[in-house]
């Protein structure tokens, strides 16, 4: 079955708002046999909007609409819907009643008379309440083809889709069915990966696919069998197979992140950390403690930016001295001062040139990280291509990998 996406308002357009919906929702079709074949944005335009959503009704089997369900007049989606299939929109009560008692939750009374836009129904809608805003989601099953509307904010679509279209779809979409994994590698290069995973490909009913991304190589493993059990079979059979080809290059799967990654790694250990970061100033410990419950390892750390900062927080004056402060020797060391002068078991060091321009004769890009464990210590050199958002970038997303990889059971 084919699948066709589009994604409502101008702002988009206009460059204002970066469509991250389109692309969030094509990752997530294939797992239902869906093939996503276009994909468009366009305004809040009454004629276009209809005319788009007319195309995609007549050559997909499966038509996403994204945005443009808010209160105000230019949210048109639902008055287009209505206008291409031929159908009346009028206010449905019960959502209504749901829109009123959220409003009055917030303790907004009466609730304004244009919200009342977002009850609007049509015949062949059911309409699926939002639990994280006022924009109810429709799922339109009609002439053995399904519409769905999904709300614009990121966070509401993607709650929109886990905990209410994801199951629907499973249930209504006949033919194979298909599980994914996706294993996310380090330390490999792309044609390694496809190398060294080549026995895995073999498996009958699978399809594999392998994509550089900034935290490392990944192998997707897709499993299409009649049933689910079917699927989930085959696709464990393929993880089995794939740990074993490519072990402990593996750091994580799925939706998994370096952060979340590295805190269950120190959590097994029982192992606490502490960072010394210079050019990502303070980066690495923002990113490990976006993690729920981080502070049972993580403990703190410095940002020492200047030579004598680093000095200060425990690093040989005469290393900075005789190899610089961005240099292998610095790295290793500030990892250490991290551990030593925090009270650690491990410790994280960044030092780098950030760019745009080179410093002290090192090129711009050039980044250090240093880990200690009580176990390893090692310090690793990158260049990133020089622009100042992504060198700091890569450089936390390359010490969290680099961490983990050391805590990894099995050294690679
Ligand atoms: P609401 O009830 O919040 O108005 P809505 O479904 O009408 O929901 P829009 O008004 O179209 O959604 O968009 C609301 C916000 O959601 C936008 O300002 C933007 O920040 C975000 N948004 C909308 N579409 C996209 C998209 N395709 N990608 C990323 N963000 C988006």
């Amino acid at each position: 079955m084919n699948a066709e996406i589009i994604a409502v308002g101008t702002e988009l357009l206009m460059g204002e708002t970066q469509d991250t919906n389109t692309s969030w929702i094509g990752q997530r079709l294939p797992e239902f046999g869906l093939e996503p074949e276009y994909a468009s944005i366009v305004g809040d335009n009454l004629t276009r909007l209809t005319e788009t959503l007319d195309r995609a009704w007549r050559r997909s089997d499966v038509v996403i609409v994204m945005g443009g369900l808010g209160p105000t007049l230019d949210d048109l989606t639902r008055d287009a819907i209505a206008k291409m299939l031929g159908e009346p929109l009028t206010t449905d009560p019960e959502l209504k009643d749901w829109l009123e008692e959220n409003f009055a939750r917030r303790n907004v009374r009466p609730m304004p008379r244009q919200n009342l836009r977002q009850a609007g129904i049509i015949p062949s809608a059911v309409a699926i309440r939002n639990a994280m805003g006022t924009a109810p989601s429709w799922w339109i099953d009609r002439d053995g083809k399904l519409l769905l509307t999904l709300p614009g904010p990121p966070r509401e679509l993607s709650n929109m889709w886990t905990t209410e279209i994801a199951p629907r779809l499973k249930e209504r979409l006949p033919g194979k069915k298909v599980m994914s994994r996706t294993f996310k590698t380090i330390g490999l290069s792309e044609a390694a990966v496809d190398e060294m995973a080549r026995g895995v490909y073999d498996i009958p009913g699978m399809d594999f696919g392998v994509y550089a991304k900034p935290d490392g190589i990944y192998l997707r493993a897709i499993a299409k069998a009649d049933t689910e059990a079917e699927a989930l079979n085959t696709l464990l059979r393929a993880e089995t197979m794939t740990r074993d080809a490519l072990g402990a290059y593996i750091w994580g799967t799925d939706e998994e992140y370096p952060p979340e990654r590295a805190g269950e790694l120190l959590l097994r250990r029982g192992y606490t950390l502490a960072v010394m970061e210079s050019c990502t100033g303070g980066m690495v410990g923002a990113a490990l403690t976006e993690t729920p419950g981080s502070s049972a390892y993580f403990l703190g750390g410095a940002i020492t930016y200047s030579g004598a900062m680093k000095a200060q927080a425990g690093v040989p004056e005469e290393t900075l001295r005789e190899h610089g402060a961005v240099s292998e020797e610095a790295a290793r060391a500030m990892a250490e001062a991290a551990r030593r002068t925090f009270g650690a078991d491990c410790g994280v060091s960044v030092t780098g040139v950030a760019g745009p321009g080179d410093q002290d004769g090192v090129k711009a890009g050039t980044v250090f990280i240093g880990v200690a464990t009580p176990e390893t210590a090692g310090v690793s050199r990158h260049e990133f291509p020089s622009r100042r958002p992504l060198v700091r970038n890569r450089a936390v997303t390359a010490a969290l990998l680099q961490l983990i990889q050391a805590l990894q059971e099995r050294a690679p």
